[in-house]
Order: structure tokens, then sequence, then C-alpha cells
């Protein structure tokens, strides 16, 4: 019996499985990472390739039927772990880096697995993972993407290049789940700003993104006061009467660079 509350929608066919492997570009003696490797088609699939897997499996029934499964694979190791319990640093010291995450992720931790991977993502060669396609396409979204835009965008493109795969189908999975999903092949790439900034940045975009239809001084206005009373006229004219939605990323980069200079400002 699959369990919803871990998003087991196990793969049906091998083709979607090798499709993942493919764009993840595995090569032998690669070092990978698979999270939640379910009955291991994927894992399966690593392995014929000569590479090294680290799997990480919440479930102890799936855990059970994997060691038996792979008793013999000298190049396999398995934890029964929670994932989203693990410390990030910890999680890229067990890999031989540069590493290779390449999973089917299950739905409800594809975003919080993103965010937490962020600050060591120099640690990992590539992400190729399987997600909810509105999650694909959030995190892909620019200003030109309509709603889908937003802070998760904003996540993507600063930690990555990003790159859609292939939209899978529900009828691809069992159970089925009620939604298409997506692969996507992320690529970590590293922003002008230092880790400590990216935190404040994310948190000062995902304020500004919560009145995506009003103009911006009046997202400034509401939650930053101090630098709503610094903002020069150029600021103003510039982003003021914009909407969040429609800043690009680099546009975004600006605003907080402006952000950071306002010396007054104390209020992240
Ligand atoms: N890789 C398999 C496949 O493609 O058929 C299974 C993918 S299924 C979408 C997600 C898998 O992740 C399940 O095996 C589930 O038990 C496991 N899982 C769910 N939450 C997890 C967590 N927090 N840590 C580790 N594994 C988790």
């Amino acid at each position: 019996m699959a369990k919803k509350k871990w998003g087991q929608n196990f793969l049906k066919h091998q083709s979607v499985a090798d499709s993942i492997v493919q764009a993840a570009n595995v090569q032998k003696g690669d070092s990978t990472l698979e999270i939640g490797p379910g009955y291991g088609k994927l894992t399966q699939i690593l392995l014929n390739q000569d590479a090294f897997v680290t799997a990480i499996e919440i479930d102890p029934k799936l855990c059970l039927k994997l060691r038996q499964k792979f008793e013999k694979e000298e190049n396999f190791t398995l934890l029964e772990m929670d994932v989203m319990e693990m410390d990030p640093n910890n999680l890229a010291e067990l890999m031989h880096h540069p590493a290779k995450l390449v999973a089917n992720l299950p739905f409800n931790i594809a975003t919080p697995l993103l965010l937490k991977l962020l600050p060591v993502r120099n640690t990992w060669q590539s992400l190729t993972i399987m997600v909810q396609l509105e999650v694909a396409e959030r995190i892909c979204a620019t200003p030109e993407s309509g709603k889908t835009y937003g802070p998760l965008s904003l996540v993507g493109t600063l930690g990555f290049e990003k790159k859609i795969v292939k939209i899978i189908p529900p009828d691809c999975f069992f159970p089925a789940p009620k939604v298409d999903s997506c692969v996507i092949h992320l690529i970590p790439r590293n922003s002008s700003l230092t880790l400590e900034e990216e935190k404040r940045f994310l948190k000062w975009s995902h304020l500004l993104f919560q009145q995506r239809r009003k103009t911006l001084i009046n997202g400034i206005r509401m939650h930053f006061p101090e630098w709503y009373q610094n903002c020069n006229d150029i600021l103003r004219e510039k982003y003021g009467l914009r909407r969040p939605e429609s800043l690009d990323f680099d546009e975004w980069m600006d605003l907080f660079i402006s952000f950071k200079r306002s010396k007054k400002n104390k209020s992240l």
C-alpha cells in the first residue's frame, strides 16, 4: 500500500526512469544521491551506470525491500532517514564531491528541500529532480510567465541554471497523482551576494511579493517604513510605480542593492 503522507507515487515505466538518469548525465564512477528510492527503479538504473549511489528512504518497509534487492551491490548505501531532518552540510559530506542529486521527489518536500540545499548548492554538480509541474513552472518562471512567477522563481534564478526536461502525466505513476509532474535539471551557480545576504534577499523579496498587484512603493511603505522615508526620487521613479510581478531577477537585485545601501534601514 502506497503511503500518501510520504508522497509515494512510484514510477511505472522504465522509459521515464531512463530519461531522468539521462538528463542527469550520470557516468561511470559518479557519486549520486537519490532521495526516496521507493522500490528502486531509478536506483537500479544508476547502479547499472556504475555510479555510486547513496539513497535516503524514510519508509522502513521499503528500506527492507531495498536492502534485499541491492544486497550484493557494493556501490549502494542506504540510509533509513527523513531527509528533511538532516543537516544539509552533513548531507553534502556524505558524498564524494561533486555529487549529482537524482530523484523522483515526494511532492510535499520539493520546495523545502530546494530551500534547504540552496546555501550548500555548490557542493552539488547538478540536481535532476521530478517535481509537481506547478512547482517546476514556478522555479523556472520569468515575469512573462504570469502568475507562476514569484518568490520561488527568484530562488531558482539566484541559485541555479534551470532547464525543464520533460512533463510526465499522472498515468506514468502508481498510484496516479492528481496533477502532472515534471523533470527539471538544475546546475548550481554563484550569485553576487554572500550567503547571509542571499537569505536577506529572499526574505525581503518574499515580503514585497506579498502584494504582487500593488505598486512596489506601497509594499515598501508597508514593510520597510524607514527605507520608504529614505527612498530617493530615482528609485521611486524607476521602480515605485511598478508591480512586484513585473520586475525580472536583475531588477530585483538592483532594488536590493538600493535597500542594502539605505543606511538607516534596520528592519531586516
Ligand atoms: N524513486 C521511487 C520511484 O521513482 O518510483 C519513489 C518515488 S516516490 C515519489 C517518493 C519516495 O520518497 C517514496 O519512496 C517515499 O517513501 C520517500 N520519501 C518521502 N518523504 C521522504 C523523506 N522525508 N525522506 C526520505 N524519503 C522520503
